[in-house]
C-alpha cells in the first residue's frame, strides 16, 4: 500500500468506524458465537502472497464483527465503561503515524514533554496536591501507564526498593533477601481482581492513610474508575486524604473519553520510581541529566517501549474542555440514579450498595440461585449485557452506565426488560428449586 492508497483506504476506514459507532445500537450487544468460532473461518497459515485491502476489509463484517462484544453499545451495562470519543480516535491515528518509541527524552522529546505537561493539566483538573505535579522543577510528576494493574505493580516495586534501602541504611548487616522475606502488602477486602465495587467508608481510609504516612508505609491509591469523577467538585471529597499517599492512579480510559489504553499515574517523588527501575546501557544514555525538565519515562514503567499516548489525552481535554467532560460524568451519574429509582419502585428488588457514581448493584429479594437465574435469562436474551459480583455472601447484579451515547430511554428500556424477565422467572420459580439444584450438584 502506498500513500495514495492509504489516503483512499483511510477515508473508507474512517467512514466504516463512524458508521459502526453511529449505528451500534442496531447490533446485538453480545455475540452469538461459541468458543473456537473463529479458527475454522480463517486459513491455518498466513498468506504466502499479498492480499488486497478489499479482501481484508470484507472479512471485518464476516469474521470479526460476529464475535465482537459491543462495549460502546448503549445497551452495554457490564463491567465498567471503556472510554471512546472521536477526538481520541483521531489522535490514535496520529500516534500510529508518528510511530515513535518514546522511552527517553531524546527518543522523541515531544512524546515525553507532552505527557508531563498534560498529566499536570489532568492533576490540576482533579485538584491533586501540588507535590504530585511535575511543574518546571517539581519532585513529583505523572506518567501514562497501560493499565491500573501496571500502576499498582510499579508502585509495589518502588515501595519495595525504597523500603529495602531504608532498612539497609539503618541496619547495614541485614541482607536484601532477609528484608524481602519480611515485607508485607495490605489491600482493601472490597477488591477482587483489582476491581473495586464501592468506596468503603472514607473516614476509615483517611485514618489508614495517616497511619501509613506516619509509619513510613508506601500508600498507593487506585481510583481506576472513580478517579474521572473527581473533575467534578461535588465528587472531589471522595479523594480526600490523597495528600497522605505516595502514588495515585486513575484510568481516563474508563470514564474520561480517552480510548484504551491510558492509565494516569502520579508520584510525589519521581526518585522513588527511578530508583526502582533505572537501567542505563550505553545506547540509552544521552548527554542530559534526568531532572524536572528531562524525563526518561522508561524509568517510570515496566516496559522499555512506550507509545505517544498523551496525544489522545491532549486532544480530548482540549476538544471537550473541562466542562464537556464534567457534563459526561454528570450525565452518567444521573442515569445511574434514574436506574436506582426504577429498582426502588419495584418491591421485588433491592439495592445492595449506595449509588454514588455510575454503578448500581441490585438483586431480587431472594436466594443467590434466583439471582443467578435472572442474570442468565437477561444475558441469554442478549438485548442488554450485565455482569454479576459478590457483595459479602450475596450474588448481586451490577448495572454500570457505560456508553458515551447511553440515554434515559436506554436505561428505561433496560429496566422494563429486566422487570419483564423477572416476572416470567418468578412465575416458574419454585422456592425449593434451590435445594433440588444443590442435590443435583452433589
Ligand atoms: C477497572 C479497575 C481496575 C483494572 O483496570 P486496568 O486498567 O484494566 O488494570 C483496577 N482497579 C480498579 C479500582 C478498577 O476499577
Amino acid at each position: 500500500m502506498d500513500a495514495a492508497e492509504f489516503r483512499k483506504r483511510g477515508k473508507e476506514m474512517v467512514d466504516y468506524v463512524a458508521d459502526y459507532l453511529e449505528k451500534i445500537d442496531k447490533r446485538q450487544v453480545f455475540p452469538d458465537v461459541e468458543p473456537g468460532y473463529l479458527r475454522p473461518l480463517i486459513p491455518d497459515c498466513a498468506p504466502q502472497d499479498p492480499e488486497s485491502f478489499e479482501d481484508v476489509f470484507k472479512d471485518i463484517e464476516k469474521i470479526i464483527m460476529p464475535g465482537v462484544t459491543h462495549w460502546h453499545s448503549p445497551y452495554f451495562f457490564a463491567y465498567f465503561p471503556a472510554a471512546s470519543s472521536f477526538p481520541a480516535l483521531l489522535a490514535d491515528i496520529l500516534c500510529g503515524g508518528i510511530g515513535c518509541v518514546g522511552f527517553s527524552w531524546a527518543a522523541s522529546p515531544a512524546c515525553t514533554e507532552l505527557e508531563t505537561v498534560v498529566l499536570d493539566w489532568l492533576g490540576k483538573m482533579i485538584n491533586l496536591p501540588e507535590e504530585f505535579l511535575a511543574g518546571k522543577d517539581g519532585q513529583g510528576g505523572g506518567v501514562i501507564q497501560g493499565s491500573a494493574s501496571e500502576a499498582t505493580l510499579v508502585s509495589l516495586l518502588a515501595a519495595r526498593t525504597k523500603t529495602i534501602r531504608r532498612v539497609q541504611s539503618e541496619k547495614p548487616e541485614v541482607t536484601e533477601a532477609e528484608i524481602m522475606g519480611r515485607l508485607v502488602a495490605y489491600a482493601s477486602d472490597q477488591v477482587s481482581t483489582s476491581q473495586k465495587h464501592r468506596p468503603g467508608s472514607m473516614g476509615s481510609i483517611l485514618s489508614i492513610l495517616i497511619n501509613c504516612n506516619r509509619e513510613n508505609i508506601w500508600m498507593h491509591i487506585d481510583a481506576a474508575y472513580a478517579g474521572s469523577a473527581f473533575i467534578c467538585p461535588e465528587f472531589r471529597h471522595l479523594l480526600n486524604g490523597v495528600e497522605f499517599a505516595d502514588s495515585f492512579n486513575f484510568n481516563p480510559h474508563k470514564w474520561l473519553l480517552v480510548n484504551f489504553d491510558c492509565s494516569a499515574m502520579w508520584v510525589k517523588k519521581r526518585s522513588d520510581l527511578i530508583g526502582a527501575f533505572k537501567l542505563e546501557p550505553l545506547y540509552l544514555q544521552h548527554h542530559h541529566q534526568e531532572s524536572g525538565l528531562v524525563t526518561d519515562y522508561r524509568h517510570w514503567q515496566i516496559p522499555l517501549g512506550r507509545r505517544f499516548r498523551s496525544l489522545k489525552l491532549w486532544f480530548v481535554l482540549r476538544m471537550y474542555g473541562v466542562t464537556g467532560l464534567q457534563e459526561h460524568i454528570r450525565k452518567h451519574v444521573r442515569l445511574s440514579h434514574q436506574f436506582e429509582r426504577l429498582v426502588l419502585q419495584d418491591e421485588r428488588f433491592e439495592i445492595c450498595a449506595e449509588v454514588i457514581l455510575g454503578l448500581v448493584c441490585f438483586r431480587l429479594k431472594g436466594s443467590n440461585e434466583l439471582n443467578k437465574a435472572l442474570l442468565k435469562t437477561i444475558n441469554d436474551a442478549k438485548k442488554i449485557h450485565l455482569v454479576p459480583c459478590h457483595l459479602r455472601e450475596k450474588f448481586v447484579l451490577r448495572f454500570a452506565i457505560c456508553s458515551r451515547t447511553v440515554e434515559c430511554a436506554h436505561v428505561q428500556f433496560a429496566w422494563q426488560h429486566i422487570s419483564q424477565l423477572a416476572t416470567e422467572l418468578l412465575e416458574t420459580w419454585e422456592p425449593n428449586q434451590q435445594q433440588q439444584q444443590e442435590q443435583e450438584q452433589c
